[in-house]
């Protein structure tokens, strides 16, 4: 019970107290004896006692009841006060909540609005262009009429990425962008699917004919160089039609035959558009074929590992082999990676392919130096896609710990612009494999379009000259000035060269006079099996 009540209950007990009798009051009279007086005035003193004890009590009582109408004074006086409080309370409740319900609405608009926007150039995203782009087919089919898609691709976005940074990379898709708006009808929309595609949606076309027409204005819009800092880039556009109802009658197919067509555009020299053709499916069914050839070959053992000798250009000494994997398929001829690399690469099947690869030349490498073979180095070639997967190093480590392959005799051979992707983390990668006593070597040298101070920033060992820059020596007095300028400044950066591709006496000549120490080619030795290959290193020996 509060102190308040405890009060307030005391007071009502004592409250019986208030109808008390006033006994022995009268005094006696003159003809009583001594006796009777004294005894008369003995109870009028009691009387007199108990009136003051009554006197006293009354006063307790009234000082009871004082107490009590204070106290329910200031029991009114609280319950007001809690009363105002509670109030208070209520409307700063009341206001919070209408401010959350706001936030809250305005978070949900927000997400709205993202989960159908791109954040990096405001456009509609994938989800809403599948949307808009539903809708459209419906209106298009109630009213007899047609729907063009252009799927539209920067062309060598890459290079401008990996070479001037993600920042400029951005700003120059947030230019494209806008560029690609201004160039269409409010009806129209223009979105971006993800890194450098995007999508037009027309909604109301009457002919095939329209959609190019606005596919050339779309080119043509992109001519003026894009100004982003001190760069000034030049951007050129694939664009692939698809149109509704010929090419597609659902929102899925129309993009599908949209990239099917870009992809022939890209293909046909980029800068163009092209409108989409059934047999072009022809060729998105052969990846697929491509893609399941690959699942099997990595559960049934369908891989295979070629080797291709590097010789000492002086000596003619094997300085190492090359590991090239094929597929192996059942009766028929073995495919060659460049018939699956890159859809192994787009369809993430290239990481179990690349730890295939690594575990397995590894493992022959052991076995070659368990059986007394020098072979130098083995090379291993690794996609980008590989490289910059997050378990790439350890996925390393784990081969070379488990194969008990000594990491001296390991190279990596990574192409330039794998190299130029995340700058930081790849430094930071090469040097850890360093560090681990692996070699590094740069792929096809010269076709990366890199800037060139790389090669000092990062920890490399070879250049491997690529081998269209070979083919362009045709005899030994003609000059090949790319391939002597490689030569020249792998020697001055003190980093090994190996030429590809020699097929040619000519060449070999060519690059034997200009002192490059390896080179690699049928000339020298065409890519073959573990077994040719060691009786080859054999025979090298002797
Ligand atoms: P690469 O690493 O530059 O390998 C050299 C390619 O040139 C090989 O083709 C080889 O057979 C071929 N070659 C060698 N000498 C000559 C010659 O004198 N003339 C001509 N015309 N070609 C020659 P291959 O085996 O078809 O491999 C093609 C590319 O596929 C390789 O180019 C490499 O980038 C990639 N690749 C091969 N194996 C793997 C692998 O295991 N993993 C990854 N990620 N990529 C691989
Ligand atoms: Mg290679
Ligand atoms: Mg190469």
């Amino acid at each position: 019970m509060s102190k308040i009540g405890r009060r307030i209950q005391k007071y009502t007990s004592e409250d019986s107290l208030k109808g008390t009798t006033k006994a022995g009051e009268e005094t006696p009279p003159a003809n009583m004896s001594l006796a009777e007086r004294e005894a008369a005035l003995q109870a009028s003193e009691k009387a007199i006692g108990q009136r003051e004890q009554d006197a006293m009590l009354r006063e307790k009582v009234l000082r009871e009841r004082d107490e009590a109408v204070q106290i329910r004074e200031e029991l009114g006086a609280l319950n007001a006060a809690q009363l105002k409080e509670a109030n208070e309370r209520l409307v700063v409740a009341t206001v919070r909540a209408q401010t959350m319900t706001e936030a809250a609405e305005d978070a949900a608009a927000r997400m709205s609005h993202m989960a159908q926007h791109d954040v990096l150039t405001g456009l509609p995203n994938r989800a809403l262009l599948t949307d808009r782009l539903g809708q459209a087919i419906a209106l298009a089919q109630r009213h007899d009429q047609r729907v063009a898609l252009m799927y539209l691709d920067l062309d060598h976005f890459k290079h401008i990425n990996d070479s001037l940074g993600h920042a400029v990379g951005d700003q120059l898709l947030q230019g494209v962008a806008r560029r690609l708006q201004a160039c269409v009808r409010q009806s129209d929309t223009v979105c971006r699917q993800g890194g450098d595609e995007f999508v037009v949606l027309l909604a109301e076309v009457e002919t095939a004919s329209n959609a190019t027409l606005t596919a050339s204005k779309l080119i043509d819009v992109m001519d003026a160089p894009f100004l982003i800092g001190e760069h000034e880039l030049h951007v050129t556009v694939s664009i692939g039609i698809s149109v509704y109802p010929d090419d597609g009658r659902d929102a899925e197919a129309m993009i599908r035959n949209a990239d099917i067509a870009m992809y022939h555009a890209k293909k046909s020299g980029h800068n163009k558009y092209q409108l989409f053709a059934p047999e072009m499916n022809v060729r998105a069914v052969a990846r697929q074929s491509v893609e399941v050839a690959l699942r099997e070959a990595l559960d049934q053992h369908g891989l295979v590992l070629h080797y291709q000798p590097k010789t000492n250009l002086e000596t003619g000494a094997i300085t190492g082999a090359e590991a090239l994997v094929r597929l192996r398929q059942n009766g028929n001829p073995l495919v060659y990676p460049g018939q699956f690399i890159s859809i192994a690469e787009d369809c993430g099947l290239i990481m179990q392919i690349g730890k295939w690869v690594l575990k397995e030349a590894c493992h022959q490498a052991v076995s070659w130096l368990d059986a007394g073979l020098d072979i130098g180095l083995i090379a291993v070639n690794v996609s980008a896609v590989e490289f910059h997967g997050k378990d790439f190093l350890a996925g390393v480590r784990a081969v070379l710990a488990e194969t008990g392959l000594n990491p001296h005799h390991l190279e990596l051979e990574l192409t330039e612009s794998g190299l130029m992707q995340d700058t930081e983390r790849t430094a930071e990668t090469l040097r850890a494999l360093k560090e681990l006593g692996v070699q590094i070597a740069i792929d096809d040298f010269g076709t990366g379009y890199s800037s060139l101070s790389y090669l000092q920033r990062f920890p490399i060992d070879t250049l491997k000259i690529d081998q269209s820059f070979v083919h362009d020596i045709h005899d030994a007095s003609g000059e090949a000035a790319l391939v002597s300028a490689i030569i020249a400044m792998g020697k001055s950066l003190k980093l090994r060269v190996v030429a590809e591709g020699i097929e040619t006496r000519q060449q070999l000549d060519y690059l034997q006079s200009k002192q490059c120490a390896e080179g690699q080619g049928y000339l020298l030795g065409r890519p073959m099996d573990a077994e040719s290959f060691a009786a080859m290193l054999t025979m090298n020996r002797h």
